[in-house]
C-alpha cells in the first residue's frame, strides 16, 4: 500500500468515526444535497443547519418550491443573505419541473446547465448525491492541501489550484466520492483548522509536510485582503396614521424584490436626518419630517461596514400614496405586520434592534395594532 492509499484509508476511518450529524447525511437525497450545498455558499454550517430543516419543512421537494410565490421563498431563506441564490434555486426548481421530472439530474452537464450551480457544486453534486468519481475542493480541502503537501505561495495561484486539483483527483478512491469528498471537508472543519490546526487529533498527520516542516501555522498562504469600505447611510421609519411605510425594491436591483424602509447613503457634508428627508423626497416624492433619532445598527456585506442610521419620521404631504423612483411596490402596515415580509439583513437586524422602541411607540398611540 503506498502513501496515496494509507492517507485514504486513514481520512475514511476517522469520518466515519467523527463525522457531524448533518440532517442531509441521513439519506443523501440528491434534492437535500442540491439544497445544502447552495445554502452553504458563503454561510457558516451552523446556521446552515437550521436554514435547511425550516427550508425542507416548508418546501420538501422541486415541485413545492416550482409552486411557490417568491414572497414565500424570500421569507424563508431571510437572514442567509444574497437573495440571487434564492432565485436561482426558484429558477432551477422551475427547470427541474420541466425537463427532469421533478428530480435533480445525475449528469455533470446537466447539472451545470442550471442556474447557480457552477464547477464545485456540481461535482458536489455528483459526489455526494450520486457518489460518482468527481473531487470537490471547498476552502477547507484547499488548506487540507496545503499544509499535507506544504505549498509555500498563495493557495489560490492558478498553478497551486492545479496542483491541488490533481492531488485530489490521483487520491480518490474510485466508488468511495462520497465520503473521501466529505473526509477531507469534514478534517478542515474539525480538526484542520485555519487558525491552530489540532494535529495531535490529525489521522493524516504522519503525512503532513507543513507539520514535519513546522510551517502548518504558517500555510495556507494567502492572497492580501481586500480592503474594507465603510459606509454610512441613514433611514426612515415613516409613521401616517400609526403604519409604517415599506417599499418594494426593483427587480433588477442589488436585494432585488425585497422589502425596505426608503434611506441610503449620506452625502458629503449632510447629516442623517438631512439624508433621511432627502431620500423620501427622491424614492417618493414624499415631504416627511424627522421627529427623533431611533439609533444605528451596523452590519456587513462583502467588503461593506454599514452604519445605518434610522429616525422616526412623520409624514407632512397630504397624499400618502407615494411617487416610486426606486422601488415597485409599496405598502402601508402595522409595525407587527413588517415580520411578514422579507427584508435586507440590515434592515432586518434594525426592526429587531427597534422592538423596544415599538412598544414604547404603541404605548405612545403613535403606531397602532394590526
Ligand atoms: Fe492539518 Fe495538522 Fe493534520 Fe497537517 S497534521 S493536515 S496541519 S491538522
Amino acid at each position: 500500500m503506498d502513501d496515496g492509499n494509507r492517507i485514504c484509508e486513514a481520512l475514511l476511518g476517522w469520518f466515519t468515526r467523527n463525522q457531524r450529524p448533518l440532517p442531509w447525511r441521513r439519506s443523501y437525497h440528491p434534492y437535500h444535497i442540491w439544497i445544502s450545498e447552495i445554502m452553504g455558499q458563503q454561510t457558516q454550517m451552523d446556521r446552515v443547519v437550521d436554514y435547511f430543516l425550516q427550508w425542507c419543512a416548508r418546501f420538501p421537494d422541486p415541485a413545492s418550491i416550482a409552486r411557490a410565490s417568491q414572497e414565500e421563498i424570500y421569507k424563508v431563506w431571510e437572514g442567509l443573505g444574497y437573495y440571487s441564490r434564492a432565485r436561482n434555486i426558484q429558477r432551477t426548481a422551475e427547470i427541474l419541473c420541466r425537463s427532469y421530472n421533478c428530480t435533480v439530474p445525475d449528469r455533470y452537464e446537466d447539472l451545470l446547465s442550471l442556474p447557480g450551480i457552477g464547477p464545485y457544486t456540481a461535482a458536489a453534486i455528483m459526489s455526494l448525491a450520486f457518489n460518482r468519481d468527481f473531487p470537490v475542493i471547498d476552502a477547507n480541502v484547499e488548506r487540507v492541501f496545503a499544509r499535507l503537501f506544504d505549498i509555500p505561495t498563495p493557495v489560490k495561484e492558478a498553478p497551486n489550484r492545479l496542483f491541488i486539483e490533481k492531488k485530489a483527483c490521483s487520491l480518490l478512491p474510485s466508488g468511495q466520492a462520497r465520503f473521501f469528498n466529505q473526509a477531507l471537508m469534514e478534517l478542515g472543519a474539525l480538526v484542520c483548522l485555519p487558525k491552530k490546526p489540532r494535529c495531535g487529533q490529525c489521522p493524516v498527520s504522519r503525512y503532513c509536510e507543513a507539520l514535519q516542516q513546522g510551517t502548518a501555522d504558517q500555510r495556507p498562504v494567502l492572497n492580501k485582503p481586500a480592503k474594507s469600505v465603510t459606509i454610512f447611510m441613514a433611514t426612515g421609519l415613516l409613521v401616517h396614521s400609526g403604519k409604517i411605510f415599506i417599499q418594494k425594491r426593483l427587480a433588477d436591483d442589488v436585494w432585488a424584490n425585497l422589502w425596505e424602509f426608503p434611506g441610503g447613503r449620506l452625502q458629503k457634508g449632510e447629516s442623517g436626518a438631512e439624508a433621511v428627508r432627502r431620500e423620501y423626497r427622491e424614492e417618493t416624492g414624499f415631504k416627511i419630517g424627522v421627529v427623533e433619532d431611533l439609533g444605528m445598527v451596523r452590519h456587513s456585506y462583502t467588503i461593506y461596514r454599514v452604519t445605518l442610521h434610522c429616525f422616526l419620521c412623520r409624514l407632512l404631504s397630504k397624499d400618502s400614496s407615494p411617487t416610486l423612483t426606486a422601488a415597485q411596490e409599496y405598502r402601508w402596515v402595522a409595525w407587527q405586520e413588517l415580520a411578514g415580509f422579507a427584508f435586507p439583513a440590515g434592515h432586518r437586524k434594525l426592526i429587531e434592534r427597534l422592538q423596544p422602541e415599538a412598544a414604547r411607540l404603541r404605548s405612545e398611540g403613535i403606531i397602532l395594532e394590526p
